[in-house]
């Protein structure tokens, strides 16, 4: 096994909410010696229309990955997808009940900064980006009408969980997301564990069908880390790593941050090869 190989399996794109295109995210991969990647935007796989073949063309191995929002109960929660099939049915219509989802929710919530005083208009949102648009996209409009200094400060204040901008939005259960992942031919598993925040969930994520769940995460203390690593290792799932990196607007996600080995990236790589001629 090559003992410097590293591959970060979580970052986000402008086909999400990242500030990098997905060339400009594998170039910074294939810059800081990383081996591997899989990039991992909210809700979409857009940035595999071109991913593929560019990572090819620097010789980055580029694995297909995804992060769907789902809901436990009361909670959200975040499940990544790997290794699935490109075509897949099933997850390119997810994705796009995910798109419909999001163009209500967002409706929803410029329509109670509207009630709140703000004037704000969803075409607004839309016209300063092309991919999924999620909160971060309109903290930075109110940042830019001057109404917050920071995005940091839009979520305090507006659009984080109980502030008077957010809305939930239509909901996904972790039960669906994980049976469309698999229809997909692809791996699911359980995002950050570690900042979820209700003991029931905790339990009840552990009864999930997952393969794996995300061990290695951003700067998570080693402690948290290692609970999560024990509960994998005694479930027998996959245990991944990743950074979160969304570029300039989370600055503290240094992509290449968190990894796998050669190992761990080769169970998801050697998968979608095997589904996949490319
Ligand atoms: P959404 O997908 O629209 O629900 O937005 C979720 C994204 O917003 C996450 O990926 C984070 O990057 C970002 N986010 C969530 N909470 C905060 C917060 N309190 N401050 C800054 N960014 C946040
Ligand atoms: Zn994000
Ligand atoms: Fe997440
Ligand atoms: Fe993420």
């Amino acid at each position: 096994m090559n003992s410097t190989f590293k591959a970060d399996l979580h970052c986000h794109t402008t086909c999400s909410d990242g500030t990098e295109t997905p060339e400009a995210v594998i170039r910074l991969a294939k810059h800081l010696s990383l081996q591997g990647l899989s990039i991992t935007d909210h809700d979409t796989i857009a940035a595999y229309e071109t991913a593929l073949s560019f990572a090819k063309e620097v010789d980055l191995l580029l694995v297909p990955g995804v992060e769907f929002s789902a809901w436990h109960r009361e909670e959200p929660v975040h499940v990544l997808g790997y290794a699935y099939s490109l075509e897949s049915e099933s997850i390119n219509s997810f994705c796009l009940r995910h798109r419909q989802r999001r163009k209500e929710r967002n409706r929803g919530i410029i329509h109670r900064l509207n009630k709140l005083g703000i004037q704000i208009t969803l075409e607004e949102v839309e016209a300063h980006h092309e991919g999924t648009i999620g909160r971060p996209h309109i903290a930075l409009i109110l940042m830019k009408k001057g109404i917050v200094s920071s995005v940091k400060e839009a979520f305090q204040r507006y659009l984080a969980e109980g502030k008077p901008g957010y809305e939930p939005g239509e909901r996904f259960s972790v039960e669906e997301t994980i049976e469309c992942i698999h229809q997909g031919k692809g791996f699911a598993i359980l995002a950050h564990p570690q900042l979820i925040q209700r003991s029931t969930t905790v339990r009840n994520m552990q009864d999930m069908p997952f393969d794996g769940l995300e061990g290695y995460y951003a700067s998570m203390s080693s402690d948290i880390e290692k609970k999560w690593i024990d509960i994998a290792k005694e479930k027998n799932w996959i245990i991944t790593g990743g950074s979160d990196f969304h570029g300039d607007i989370k600055p503290q996600n240094h992509l290449g941050s968190s990894w796998v080995n050669e190992e761990t990236f080769h169970i998801f790589y050697d998968h979608f090869r095997s589904h996949t001629s490319f």
